[in-house]
């Protein structure tokens, strides 16, 4: 029988390695949604190729492009963030959330409301909304796998034991392209973008190189495995092979190994709890010949102490760091910062001694979000 599956954020990096992987197996998938920002040509070809019921743009000033690039084929199109909501509740066996940044709390929430099995890439959606999205999953009775390759390699590792005897699990980081460079306030969007081990979408990226990326990740982890904020490290491993560990009480590590391809992941995630073809070639472990590991440098890169001291905090601080992370990268991808002044901006709106309060709901994550980017824009832009 066919399984059905919707994608939010098809047009990006996560969301056309999920398309190529369905393509590879189309007759066992039937696909029902798509999205996209604004990228009208990409997602309406995609919608004809794959037959989905419905194509949504979130951006309504698309809207008439997306129904003449759709026109005869019978697809619906819709625009507009309602329009992603109600797309994202329509029922399917599997939800692949790709949207970059906190603009795919929403939907996501609408998956999870029901009750679905939903493959979460979306790092921020989980950062921002912490204890309200896992709330709504327990709630919901729904199932959250984990696409990112770090959180998808401890997910697979924890299948070896039981949670509780579990001493530690270790979040692996390639360190980013920037990891030997000295002068990082000359850095230049091209350069951070250039990623040595993976091919992804800028804002992660960029994410990647101030090691803002770990620091979601560190929060990420501390949301879907129950463990204390001590119990989860990070370490350096320039290669990218071994993609996270998880420490049992025994002595006993166990660690996930694989390609720098997120195929895998998201393979991992469309087939659990059984497995699935890619057109991985075997690990070839005399070729890649080393493995290294480095203590993360706290001093040159800030990021994971910032998210750790945010995660510790709890309330709306990892919401804030969130969203002054988003509007820090944009400025810096438009060249109106420094690669330095992305973190530098990120503690300077956490330090602000104002912060709203815990949010409880999904409106009330969406509030401090919009509030910690206005405190961003700020400073940034001084009236
Ligand atoms: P991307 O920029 O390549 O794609 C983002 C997708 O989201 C696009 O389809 C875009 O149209 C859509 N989108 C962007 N802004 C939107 C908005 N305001 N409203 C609705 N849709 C919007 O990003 P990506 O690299 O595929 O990353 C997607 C998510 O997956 C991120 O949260 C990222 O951290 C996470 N992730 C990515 C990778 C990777 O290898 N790319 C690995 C791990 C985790
Ligand atoms: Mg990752």
């Amino acid at each position: 029988m066919k399984r059905s599956i919707s994608i939010l954020g098809a047009t990006g990096s996560v969301g056309e390695q999920t398309l190529d992987l369905v393509r590879r197996n189309a007759e066992s998938w039937k696909v029902t949604a798509l999205t996209a920002n604004s990228n009208v040509a990409e997602l309406a070809r995609a919608a004809r190729e794959f037959r989905a019921d419905i194509a949504v743009v979130a951006d309504e000033r698309y809207l008439g492009d997306l129904r003449d690039a759709l026109a005869g084929s019978g697809i619906e199109a819709a625009a507009g963030r309602a329009a992603l909501c109600e797309a994202a509740s329509r029922p399917v066996d599997i939800t692949m959330a790709a949207i970059v940044g906190c603009a795919g709390l929403g939907p996501v929430m609408a998956a999870i409301e029901q009750g679905g099995t939903i493959a979460l890439a979306n790092k921020e959606a989980l950062v921002s909304a912490g204890e309200v999205m896992t709330a709504a999953v327990a709630k919901h009775g729904a199932t959250l796998l984990p696409v990112d390759s770090e959180h998808n390699a401890i997910f697979q590792c924890l299948q070896g034991g039981e949670i509780g005897d579990v001493r530690s699990i270790t979040l692996t980081a390639s360190g980013g392209p920037l990891r030997m460079i000295e002068d990082l306030s000359a850095v230049t969007p091209e350069q951070a973008i250039a990623h040595p081990n993976w091919d992804m979408g800028a804002k992660i990226s960029v994410d990647s190189a101030t090691m803002f990326n770990k620091g979601l990740e560190l929060i990420e982890a501390h949301h879907l495995f129950p463990l204390k904020l001590d119990r989860i490290r990070i370490v350096v491993h320039p290669q990218s092979v071994i993609h996270s560990l998880v420490e049992y009480r025994d002595g006993s590590t166990l660690a996930q190994l694989g390609p720098s391809d997120m195929r895998v992941p998201i393979a991992s995630c469309l087939a659990w709890p059984a497995r699935m073809d890619t057109p991985m070639e075997p690990l070839d472990l005399p070729a890649i010949g080393e493995m290294t590991f480095f203590a993360p440098d706290e001093v040159r890169f800030p990021a994971t102490r910032l998210a750790r001291e945010a995660a510790e905090a709890g309330g709306a601080a990892p919401a804030v760091l969130n969203a002054a992370n988003e509007i820090a990268v944009a400025a810096f991808l438009d060249r109106k910062i420094a690669f330095s002044r992305i973190a530098v901006l990120v503690e300077n709106v956490l330090n602000q001694n104002d912060l709203p309060d815990a949010p409880r709901t999904l409106e009330e994550v969406l509030r401090v979000d919009e509030d910690a980017r206005r405190r961003a824009t700020r400073i940034l832009e001084p009236v």
